[in-house]
């Protein structure tokens, strides 16, 4: 029974990789279509695995945006491999508890080994920075947040942020990530902790703009005590002037946290990897697998340059149902927002290791092509391009939009309607709400961005008539 319930999901996912092309990207559906199905499922009668398992897949199939689809252009959701597959069915299989070493010594060393691998690239010394892997960006931020503050205010471990001479306040881009909104809330600062930096004509931190706040926030009392830098804007793909922003945090004594969450994995490609040039002196980055490695969600990883700073901010004492640490290797519960703690890293271990370097780079660059190529048969056709991310992003616009004859919504809407491909739009510091397209799938081809050119004009074409 065992053998078949396995081999019948084995069938199933091998479906998806096979299949994917035939579906449409998306099929609109109602709650209500979802919720009527789902009344039969009244918990009293137990079902029979098969008819279950079929039921799930077939939910699954027509009721979700498939962003594994080759035109999906959405949201910094990759097309996963099947080893990365395996690799979760295998974590589930035997379902390790990482939360201390002990208790998956080797669970624990795998994680540790692919991340130091992306510790080199970040350029971090290996010997003396601190790693883990989270659920995702967010919580890595959040890592990042809360490390920074008590690293700078040691006083905060104890008495929080009552121990500060005034309100504590960091500084991040207009077009940096809005999970910084709910983790200030979280961390006890209050949302105004955020102190919103406008950006420049290229969509970077606007640096002079970012002096003057800090002098400012300064000046009134409040404790600015960190910059988050983003590599690879989630909007736009801006890249933030990195060394500029190590020097001003040099110069300030500020904590510099570079959000690379999905940019990040840039430093893989020779070719882009210059991009991100200063990261290595931030003091933390955030980088997630599940952007753009190929890896299901959910797969992020963290890192910091100072362990006594991590030490200090997640140590736990006195938890005497926990087995004592009798390793020299620290217990992930003590240097890691979890507790229980899944085994995240497997899936980019496997997918790392059975792709290798070399092609995980290719794949890298890949879609960096994939998007030159949207790029170049936007502006043939007419459009206008607006953001100038060499990552693969293209963010864009229509003199048909600009001048009012329709709306960036209105095409997004006709396009992902036809089920043939799916983008999304995003308002832009200085340019309004546009057009936006990613490529994160490695199945895309020159095919997959033509059909999106044509359904793009096809769309324009309708809903300009
Ligand atoms: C996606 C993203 C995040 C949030 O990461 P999750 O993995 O979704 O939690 C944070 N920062 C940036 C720049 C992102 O693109």
């Amino acid at each position: 029974m065992l053998n078949e319930t396995l081999s019948r999901v084995g069938t199933i996912s091998r479906e998806v990789f096979d299949g994917i092309r035939d579906l449409d990207v998306e099929t609109p559906v109602s709650a209500n279509e979802i919720r009527e199905h789902l009344a039969r499922y009244d918990f009293k009668t137990p079902l029979a695995e098969e008819t279950l398992i079929d039921d799930v897949a077939s939910m699954l199939r027509r009721w979700g945006v498939h962003v594994v689809h080759p035109r999906y252009f959405g949201l910094f959701n990759p097309s996963v491999r099947p080893v990365s597959v395996a690799a979760d069915a295998l974590v589930a299989a035997f379902n390790p508890q990482l939360a201390t070493w002990s208790h998956a010594p080797g669970a624990n060393e795998i994680e540790r080994h692919v991340l130091h691998y992306f510790l080199e690239h970040i350029g971090f010394d290996r010997a003396a920075a601190s790693t883990a892997f989270t659920s995702g960006g967010q919580e890595a931020n959040m890592c990042a947040v809360l490390a920074a503050l008590t690293y700078l205010h040691p006083d905060v471990e104890l008495r929080g942020v009552r121990a500060l001479p005034g309100d504590p306040v960091f500084y991040i881009s207009a077009e940096g990530h809005h999970s910084f909104q709910k983790i200030a809330h979280a961390a006890g600062l209050g949302r105004h902790a955020v102190r919103v930096v406008e950006a420049d004509g290229h969509l970077r931190m606007d640096m002079d703009a970012c002096g003057r706040a800090i002098e400012t926030d300064r000046r009134v009392g409040r404790v600015p005590f960190m910059v988050v830098a983003t590599a690879g804007t989630t909007g736009a793909g801006a890249i933030d002037p990195l060394p500029a922003l190590a020097d001003l945090c040099v110069r300030e004594q500020l904590w510099l946290h570079v959000d690379a969450a999905w940019g990040g994995s840039a430093l893989l490609s020779p070719r882009l990897r210059p991009l991100l040039a200063g990261i290595d002196r931030a003091d933390s980055v955030t980088w997630d697998a599940h952007k753009w490695l190929s890896v299901p969600v959910g797969a992020g990883m963290f890192f910091c340059r100072w362990p006594d700073a991590i030490g200090r901010t997640f140590h736990v004492s006195g938890a005497s149902y926990v087995p004592p640490n009798l390793s020299a290797n620290l217990d992930p519960y003590t240097t890691t927002i979890q507790w229980s703690r899944r085994f995240i890293g497997l899936k980019v271990f496997m997918a790392l290791a059975e792709a290798g370097a070399d092609r995980l780079a290719r794949t890298i660059d890949h879609h960096a092509e994939m998007a030159d190529r949207l790029r170049a048969s936007l502006e043939t056709a007419g459009w206008i391009v607006v953001n100038d991310s060499p990552l693969a992003i293209v963010c864009f616009t229509h003199p048909a939009i600009r001048d009012g004859s329709c709306s960036a919504r209105q095409i997004v809407d006709a396009v992902n309607g036809t089920g043939r491909a799916w983008l999304s739009d995003v308002t832009l510091t200085g340019r309004g709400s546009v057009l936006r397209a990613c490529v994160t799938s490695y199945r895309t081809n020159e095919d997959d961005v033509r059909v999106l050119m044509q359904e793009l004009e096809r769309a324009r074409e309708r809903e300009t008539a």
